[in-house]
C-alpha cells in the first residue's frame, strides 16, 4: 500500500494526546472472508497500537458458515484487541452500529464498513480534529480500495443529498475553494459517505446516537449529518486521512420488500428532520422512482415523536437553516416545479449552462452520475415557464438565440410556453410565435462541444432528448 498522503499531511504533527483511545466498530453481514480479513489486518497494520485499543466486529446474524467460531478463534490468536459480538437476530446496519457503540469502551468511536482498507496514518488526523472540538463528526477521505492503491487525488467534492434522497456529491463551492487550497485542511461537509464516521463516544450518545428505528440499511447518514448540523455540531472531511471502501450495490437491497423498507427509512428521516421540505422529497421520489407510493402515515408505534423530541432537547435549528447555511449550493425547487435540476442531454451527457452573454450553452464537462453541478439548475413549472435563477428562457427574435430574460420571469412572458414530451427523458418543447419546436444539442467536432438551438421536433433524434435531475409528482399534496 503506497503512502498516498500529500507532503503536508505527512509532515504535520498531529495532536492525539488527550483523546488517546479508539474503538473501531465494524458491523458485518455475510461479508466475503478475504475482504473481512484484509479489513482487520489493514486496521492493525496502519493504526498505532497505543491509539487503536479495540476492534469490535459486530456480526449481524450472518448465515455463512466461514464466519462462525473458526473465524473467532483466528482473531483471538491474531490480536486480543479484536472482539466479535454476535447479534442473535438480524438487526440491520443501524442498530448493529448502536450495539457496537454501547459495547465500546474507549473515548472515540469509529464506525466502519467491514470491507474497507486504510492508508498510512489514517487515524491520527481524525483524532487531531476530535481533540480540538467535541461536537464534531469527522470522516476520512474515502475512495475505492484500488483507487487508493493507485494514489489518491485530493477531494474536490463533498457529499450532500439529492431531493430524491439519493446520494449526491457536490463540487466544493467557490467560497470553500478559496479557503481550502492546501490539501491538509478539514472541509466542512453537508452530508456523509456512510462507511467511515468518527466522533467522541460521549458526543455520539448526547447527540442522539443513530435512529434505532431505521431498519436494514439506508438513510442513517442523512439523518446523522442533518441532525449534527441542525443541533449545533459540525461535520467534516479530513483530507489527510485516506481510506478505501468497496463500493458495491449491496446484495440485500434489491427485493421489493427491501425497497419498501429503505423508502420508509427515507420518509422517516424526512418526516423528522426536513420540516415542510419533506413534501419535495415525497414528490421527487414519486416522480423518479415509485409512482404509486403514497405519502406515508406514521403511527404511534413508529416512534416518530420520540426522535422529534431530540430536536427540542438539543434546541436544534430548522431544515431551512440547514439548507441556507450548510448547503446553499443545492438550490431549493419551487413547489410549482414539474422538472428541476441539471438538464442533461441524453445523447451527449452534457448539461445546459448559461454563458457570459446570458445565452443558453453547455457545460464544459459531461454530467457525472450522482454528481451535482451547482449553478446550472433549471425548472419547467406547471405554468409553462422554463426558468433559471428566476429568469425566463426565451428566444431572441432577431438572432433566434436562446437567452435568459433580464427581469424576473412571469407567467405568459414572451407569449411562449415550455413542456416536456412525453415526460422527463423526452423532448423539451417550445410552443409560441415560432410554432412548436424542440430543444436540441447540436454536436460539433471535438474539442468544441457545440451549441443548443430550437429545431423542428423529431422523436427519432436523440440529441433532442433531455433529462432533468428531478421530476416531481405533487399529487399527494
Ligand atoms: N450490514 C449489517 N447488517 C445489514 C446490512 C449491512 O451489518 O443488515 C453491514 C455490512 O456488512 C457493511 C455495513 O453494514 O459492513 C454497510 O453496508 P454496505 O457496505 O452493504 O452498504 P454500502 O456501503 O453499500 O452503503
Ligand atoms: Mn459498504
Amino acid at each position: 500500500m503506497p503512502d498516498v498522503r500529500s507532503k503536508r499531511c505527512r509532515e504535520m504533527i498531529y495532536n492525539t494526546s488527550t483523546l488517546s483511545k479508539v474503538s473501531v466498530i465494524s458491523p458485518f453481514y455475510n461479508e466475503d472472508l478475504t475482504v473481512l480479513l484484509r479489513h482487520v489486518h489493514s486496521l492493525i497494520r496502519h493504526s498505532p497500537r497505543d491509539l487503536l485499543r479495540e476492534i469490535l466486529l459486530v456480526d449481524d446474524n450472518s448465515t455463512l458458515p466461514y464466519l462462525g467460531p473458526d473465524l473467532e478463534e483466528y482473531f483471538k490468536i491474531l490480536d486480543p484487541r479484536i472482539k466479535v459480538v454476535r447479534n442473535t437476530r438480524r438487526e440491520g446496519l443501524v442498530r448493529t452500529r448502536i450495539i457496537g457503540a454501547k459495547a465500546a469502551k474507549e473515548e472515540v468511536v469509529i464506525f466502519l464498513d467491514a470491507h474497507m482498507e486504510f492508508n498510512v496514518g489514517w487515524l491520527e488526523p481524525l483524532l487531531d480534529r476530535l481533540v480540538s472540538q467535541s461536537k464534531l463528526v469527522v470522516q476520512p477521505h474515502v475512495i475505492t480500495i484500488s483507487g487508493m492503491e493507485r494514489g489518491m487525488p485530493e477531494p474536490v467534492m463533498r457529499s450532500g443529498f439529492g431531493w430524491d434522497m439519493r446520494m449526491s456529491m457536490y463540487f466544493l463551492p467557490s467560497y470553500l475553494q478559496q479557503a481550502y487550497t492546501t490539501a491538509d485542511v478539514p472541509i466542512p461537509t453537508p452530508g456523509l459517505v456512510g462507511c467511515a464516521i468518527a466522533m467522541r463516544r460521549d458526543y455520539f450518545f448526547e447527540n442522539g446516537e443513530f435512529d434505532p428505528y431505521l431498519e436494514l440499511w439506508g438513510g442513517e447518514h442523512f439523518e446523522l449529518s442533518f441532525r449534527t448540523w441542525m443541533c449545533g455540531g459540525r461535520v467534516e472531511i479530513v483530507p489527510c486521512s485516506k481510506v478505501g471502501h468497496i463500493f458495491r450495490s449491496p446484495p440485500y437491497v434489491h427485493s421489493n420488500a427491501a425497497r419498501d423498507i429503505i423508502t420508509k427509512n427515507i420518509f422517516r428521516v424526512a418526516e423528522i428532520w426536513m420540516d415542510d421540505y419533506k413534501h419535495i422529497v415525497f414528490s421527487a421520489i414519486r416522480g423518479c422512482c415509485q409512482k404509486m407510493i403514497q405519502m406515508p402515515t406514521f403511527h404511534n408505534g413508529d416512534r416518530i415523536e420520540e426522535r422529534r423530541l431530540i430536536r427540542k432537547t438539543l434546541k436544534c435549528k430548522t431544515f431551512d437553516w440547514y439548507l441556507k447555511h450548510v448547503i446553499p449550493e443545492a438550490g431549493i425547487p419551487s413547489t410549482n416545479a414539474l422538472y428541476y435540476g441539471e438538464v442533461m442531454n441524453a445523447n451527449t451527457s452534457y448539461a445546459l449552462a448559461v454563458t457570459d452573454k446570458n445565452e443558453l450553452g453547455l457545460t464544459k464537462m459531461q454530467l457525472p452520475k450522482g454528481v451535482s453541478l451547482p449553478g446550472i439548475y433549471f425548472t419547467i413549472d406547471r405554468f409553462g415557464r422554463f426558468v433559471h435563477d428566476n429568469k425566463c428562457v426565451y428566444t431572441d427574435t432577431q438572432t433566434q438565440a436562446l437567452k435568459l430574460s433580464d427581469t424576473n420571469c412571469y407567467v405568459g412572458q414572451n407569449n411562449s410556453s415550455w413542456s416536456m414530451d412525453p415526460d422527463n427523458y423526452g423532448q423539451i418543447v417550445y410552443t409560441g410565435s415560432r410554432g412548436r419546436l424542440c430543444l436540441a444539442h447540436v454536436l460539433t467536432a471535438p474539442p468544441a462541444i457545440g451549441w443548443v438551438e430550437l429545431q423542428l421536433c423529431d422523436k427519432k433524434n436523440r440529441s433532442q432528448l433531455w433529462r432533468f435531475t428531478y421530476q416531481f409528482d405533487w399529487k399527494h399534496k
